[in-house]
């Protein structure tokens, strides 16, 4: 392995504070002695074009059996203009990624501590930096470091959700010739990423590594005790 410089240095501090942050949300347990019949939490999810891929709603949809989602009671993909469902919680993504159902259960609590939650993807806050000119690795990553910090504070009104993304596939990208493309084709489209499926940087693969290295690491210890 080569030398790292400072750079490299800090620059994998961050992301192993990403990949604590995210082993931390995936160990976030229930309350024992709590009950409820029905879950609580409504989430509204508010998609954006992205800025990178151009991909925006009006593609073919994705629907998610009933079940997949809980404890979230309804999850709500907002229509261009609709507002949000009165007391939900906000999240806003980009069109083109898909997130697991586990990566909302932070949204599902803090959205039944304080309704007002508006959290957004990495992805989307990644293009939101974008824009503002923040394009550096390491100035990109710093600013996610510092928006997704608040994810566990109580009543947190602002935050980015510590979860990794991967790219949605749609309807016929799956497909090659009318059949389903290869496994391996599908496998490298739907890597999960820890910032950004657009994040591209020559030192991505190796910081990508790191991260699910060390995700596993912080979540194994956890759970060993
Ligand atoms: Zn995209």
């Amino acid at each position: 392995m080569p030398e790292t410089t400072a750079t490299d240095r800090d620059l994998l501090a961050v992301v192993r504070r990403l990949a604590a942050r995210e082993a931390q949300a995936h160990l976030v347990h229930p309350v024992m002695s709590a009950w409820t019949d029905e879950p609580a939490v409504t989430v509204s999810i508010r998609v954006r074009p992205c800025p990178v891929c151009g991909t925006r709603p009006g593609g073919p949809g994705v629907v998610a059996p009933a079940t997949a989602l809980r404890p979230v009671r309804e999850v709500r993909v907002l229509a261009d203009g609709e507002r949000q469902v009165e007391g939900s919680a906000l999240l806003v993504s980009l069109w083109c990624e898909a997130l697991t159902g586990r990566a909302l259960v932070p949204l599902v609590a803090q959205g039944a501590a304080r309704a007002a939650t508006v959290a957004r993807t990495r992805a989307a806050t990644v293009a939101e930096l974008h824009g503002a000119g923040v394009t550096g690795l390491f100035d990109v990553l710093t600013a996610l470091d510092a928006a997704e910090e608040p994810w566990s504070a109580p009543g947190a009104e602002r935050w980015t959700l510590p979860a990794a993304t991967r790219y949605r596939l749609a309807g016929a990208e799956g497909r090659a010739g009318g059949r389903p493309a290869p496994g391996s084709v599908l496998r490298a489209r739907l890597r999960t990423s820890f910032a950004s499926p657009h994040l591209a940087d020559p030192n991505l693969a190796e910081l990508a590594d790191a991260y699910r290295a060390y995700r596993l690491e912080v979540a194994a210890s956890a759970l060993l005790g």
